[in-house]
């Protein structure tokens, strides 16, 4: 990578990287996924890169999707089983309507 893109996420998994890459061009944010066409070339990691300009703003996007997904906010596609940030009222990937949260007790 050029020293002008940072790394804001390091992920395991080529969806989340997706999603959080998703979420940061939906605030505006030009991001990267590197690493998940050839995962076996770098040991699986998988990266998500803005430019520098960016970073600062990235890393907020990212600590917000991060905190939600620690607390459990994140919900389960019905129909592709994504789990989607709650911020999505449709999932990312095919666009299904999130489904009415059910009241615990
Ligand atoms: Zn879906």
């Amino acid at each position: 990578m050029s020293e002008t893109s940072r790394k804001v996420l390091h992920a395991h998994d080529p969806v989340h990287a997706h999603l959080v890459a998703g979420l940061l061009l939906s605030h505006g944010i030009g991001a990267v996924v590197v690493g998940d066409d050839h995962p076996w070339a770098n040991g699986g990691d998988i990266t998500v890169h803005v430019a520098a300009r960016d970073a600062e703003r990235a890393a907020a996007v990212v600590a917000e999707i991060e905190a939600n997904r620690s607390h459990g906010a994140h919900w389960m596609c019905p129909e592709c089983e994504l789990f989607a940030p709650t911020e999505l009222v449709t999932c990312p990937a095919c666009g299904t309507l999130r489904p009415p949260r059910r009241a615990r007790s």
